[in-house]
């Protein structure tokens, strides 16, 4: 089965081809530390994911190596830790933000059912390969300092006709256009309104490290070198896929790809670039202002994270997605259903039909039609169970038993077990006697709750009653 990807360099699916087989190589960028994540964070994270695990079951667990990154130096983050922490030295108060954040943003992932990546690395251990990328742009005429700034010059890059990449290629944009269109208040120490900061001064008591030859006060870095050097360091010069939400294309990943190529002398650096559609709230942008603001951790209050997952990758994942409640419940219907016909069934590998729809360019929404084929298979056959079973849990699915998906549903439904049974035994017991009035109360009491009863028979004949939610 081939793998084909769309690539947003070149606009159009192709099929993928590691670089090396045994050593498959992808980089998405992760989050910044300053705040739960929203829920279309979750996004690149539950799409990549899969992704991984598709990777991983063509070429092998041990040969695809998938790198994170956690931004851990932003204005945000010291805005945010000297909030919270007023009465700390600043980088002790942004210790505490970007370490609680991180934690946080891994309990939440970690329940959408996401496997964790390769690597995670932080922007702040990889200061001293920012400087190397910096001093080698500025060396070979790509970057210049001032004013204790260094800036990227995308015009130096396209003058340089080498065999590097054009300037806005990836954004599909002319750098003509984007100099027609910059903003006149250009900052005084740019030579061009497109040159973009590859380091800056740091402001008093802001974290700060030794800067590049040429800068004798400490500085930052800025946002997009660091991934330039996360990547290199991780995955060297070149990779097979770099991937990240829609609204990274420009101009993230563009000066990502400059400041690597040109950095290399190459004319790539990822072979393939993928990027998610956004997602939306109810028809609308997500926004504080809107109040439709939703965190991953806000809506694992009320739903389990499979659920969150599911109905993440109904939407193929270029597509826009609109995250609403009645989505929510359909997603929610559908794995109680799944996990009624195929929790604890024992089986070792994907359905082909599942593998197939996500090497076309990681069609889950293909896989989950499979899905409800291969269901319908299992109700009646031991083996097709098995194969549902496999699938599921490769795409990430099934991560609990059956009682614990019903026992959560219960916990989360405010329903205690324990007053279920009592009251069934003593509708058993009114039966006994005769009492259908008692009986019929008993049934009544437990509908309003949503509690619904199934009298049947017991192996031997006996007769039991059972429960589940309606
Ligand atoms: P940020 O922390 O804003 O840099 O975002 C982290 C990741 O989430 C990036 O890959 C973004 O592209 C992605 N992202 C942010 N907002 C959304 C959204 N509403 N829909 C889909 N992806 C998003
Ligand atoms: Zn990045």
């Amino acid at each position: 089965m081939q793998l084909r990807l769309y690539d947003t360099l070149t606009r159009g699916k192709r099929p993928f081809v590691p670089l090396d087989p045994n050593h498959v190589r992808m980089y998405v960028c992760g989050p910044t530390v300053y705040d739960f994540a929203h829920i279309g964070n979750a996004r690149p994270v539950i799409v990549f994911d899969v992704l991984f695990r598709l990777l991983r079951h063509v070429y092998g667990e041990n040969h695809v190596k998938y790198v994170r990154n956690v931004t851990d130096v932003d204005d945000k983050i010291n805005d945010r830790a000297a909030r919270d922490y007023p009465g700390l030295p600043l980088n002790e108060a942004i210790r505490k933000v970007t370490e609680q954040t991180e934690r946080q943003f891994h309990e939440d992932v970690d329940a959408l059912g996401a496997l964790r990546p390769t690597v995670e690395p932080r922007a702040t251990e990889h200061i001293a390969e920012m400087r190397v990328l910096i001093e080698k742009l500025v060396a070979d005429g790509f970057a210049y300092v001032a004013e204790d700034h260094v800036l990227f010059s995308p015009q130096a890059m396209n003058a340089a006709n080498s065999g590097l990449p054009r300037y806005g290629a990836l954004a599909n944009r002319s750098l003509d256009e984007m100099i027609a269109g910059a903003r006149v208040d250009v900052a005084p120490y740019k030579r061009d309104n497109t040159d973009f900061v590859l380091w800056k001064p740091a402001k008093p008591g802001e974290p700060s490290w030794p800067s590049p030859s040429g800068i004798a006060a400490p500085g930052r870095p800025g946002w997009h070198i660091e991934c330039s050097a996360m990547a290199w360091k991780h995955l060297g010069e070149q990779f097979d896929i770099h991937g990240g939400g829609i609204d990274l294309v420009f101009p993230h990943h563009e000066n990502e790809l400059a400041q690597s190529c040109c950095a290399f002398h190459e004319a790539r650096m990822a072979n393939t670039w993928m990027h998610n559609g956004f997602l939306q709230v109810e028809g609308e942008k997500m926004s504080k202002s809107l109040g439709n603001f939703v965190t991953i951790r806000e809506l694992l209050a009320d739903w389990p994270g499979e659920v969150l997952r599911l109905n993440m990758l109904r939407t193929h994942y270029r597509s826009p997605i609109d995250w609403t409640l009645r989505g929510l419940e359909e997603s929610a219907r559908t794995l109680d259903d799944w996990y009624a016909v195929a929790a604890d069934a024992v089986g070792d590998r994907p359905a082909e039909a599942i593998v197939e729809a996500l090497s076309d360019d990681l069609n889950t929404a293909q896989a989950i039609a499979a899905l409800h084929g291969l269901r319908n298979a299992a109700v009646s056959d031991e083996q097709a169970r098995g194969t549902f079973a496999a699938s599921l849990r490769f795409l990430g699915f099934l991560g609990q038993s059956a009682a614990e998906w019903k026992g959560r549903k219960q916990q989360a439904s405010g329903i205690d077990p324990k007053w279920v049974e009592g009251l069934i035994s003593d509708r058993a017991a009114a039966r006994g006697r005769k009492d259908f009035k008692e009986s019929d109360r008993i049934r009544d009491e437990l509908a309003a709750k949503g509690v619904v009863l199934k009298d049947g028979k017991d192996a031997d004949g006996k007769p039991v009653t059972t429960w589940e939610l309606a």
